[in-house]
């Protein structure tokens, strides 16, 4: 069985430094894909330049909802130039976070920044990553309002059946799943994994943070991907390798990376 990583972030400190074991071990689990987002204009090379190491390794560009403090005005600049320039497989992680934010001129920031980059993914034909807490009926609403069509990956979904089959009905997006659906409490989330059509998933780590039950090391790496994809064997009904085929398929599809 072979896997993909739809989300990891492999240029991030705990893990770049480490990497050739990392995709070792991940090879040596199976998992030979990763889609690396990135966050900020000042993480973009550095993300860009793995992509250009490792074939295995797909690039995407955006300036993710958390890190509003980093992000400068030309930053949207610099990400169009990295769109026109290279070739990444989507706009992202990009997205709303109201979960770390009450304000609402925070709030205002975060979505003027989203509508910006939702456009520019338009205007590029480039699927999105979409970052989203406690804001899905606003992001539902700007890829309504914005008409967009490319569709994505809803990253660490996390809500509602009503808001996940509007997501996959009207826009064609995938949903990710990840070391949440480890823990036995996830009883909502399990529900989901199980119930929703399997074209419909993606699986991810968001290595190195999104820590899996019973997890030993401080962080996560992609090799657990393995693991998320046991849960979901579990979970579900279709063989496992239907499973396994059908999700490597999805994530392929829905960042067209064939
Ligand atoms: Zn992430």
């Amino acid at each position: 069985m072979r896997f993909i990583d739809s989300h990891c972030h492999l240029d991030f400190d705990q893990l770049s430094s480490i990497l050739p074991q990392v995709l070792a071990d991940a090879t040596a689990q199976g998992v030979t894909e990763f889609v690396v987002p990135s966050v900020t204009a000042k993480n973009l090379a550095a993300v860009n330049q793995l992509s250009h190491e490792h074939c295995s390794i797909h690039p995407a560009f955006g300036l993710h909802p958390c890190f509003m403090h980093a992000h400068q005005p030309n930053h949207i600049d610099i990400l169009i130039t990295y769109l026109e320039k290279f070739q990444p497989c989507a706009v992202g992680e990009i997205g709303l976070d109201f979960f770390i934010t009450q304000d609402s001129v925070h709030k205002a920031d975060q979505l003027q920044l989203f509508k910006q980059q939702l456009s520019l993914a338009k205007q590029f034909s480039l699927p999105v990553i979409l970052h989203v807490r406690k804001a899905h009926d606003d992001v539902l609403q700007c890829l309504k309002k914005i008409k967009f069509d490319q569709g994505g990956i809803v990253h660490a979904f996390n809500a509602s059946k009503v808001q996940a089959e509007r997501y996959i009905n009207e826009f064609n997006f995938k949903l990710g799943f990840g070391g949440a659906l480890t823990h036995q409490r996830a009883t909502k989330l399990r529900e989901l994994a199980s119930s929703l059509p399997l074209e419909s998933l993606v699986l991810e780590t968001d290595a190195p943070d999104m820590p899996l039950v019973n997890m030993l090391e401080s962080y996560n790496q992609p090799a657990n991907i393995s693991l998320i994809a046991q849960t979901l064997f579990e979970l579900r009904k279709e063989s496992k390798e239907k499973i396994a085929e059908q999700l490597w398929l999805n994530t392929y599809e829905c960042l067209r990376l064939a």
